[in-house]
């Protein structure tokens, strides 16, 4: 099934580039706090956003995470509330999607 690999190579892509922003964000939030405070304030500032940056990127990993699992069950594209299948469209534009429209609306 081609669509299924087109997937998987998209979220692996996905799963990637993610994987290397939190790496970055993270090494950001780990450097020395500067000496000067108005330096200081806009740094905790930049944190802020970087803490929420990253606690998004992480909730996608782990939903990539949880996509590229079930194609390896076999459950890829299958709705987790009716069991319906997700149609292909709907597939290509969320690939880590759960649910059909039906069950999303
Ligand atoms: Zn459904």
């Amino acid at each position: 099934m081609p669509q299924l690999e087109d997937a998987r190579r998209y979220l692996e892509d996905r799963l990637q580039r993610l994987t290397n922003r939190v790496g970055a964000i993270e090494g950001d939030l780990r450097r020395k706090p500067s000496a000067d405070s108005e330096e200081r304030a806009t740094e905790l500032e930049n944190d802020e956003v970087l803490e929420r940056l990253s606690h998004d990127t992480i909730v996608e990993v782990t939903q990539i995470r949880g996509a590229l699992a079930r194609i390896e069950a076999g459950t890829y594209g299958t709705c987790a509330k009716c069991g319906g299948a997700i149609d292909a469209v709907r597939l290509a534009a969320i690939p880590d999607s759960t649910t059909c429209r039906n069950c999303a609306a």
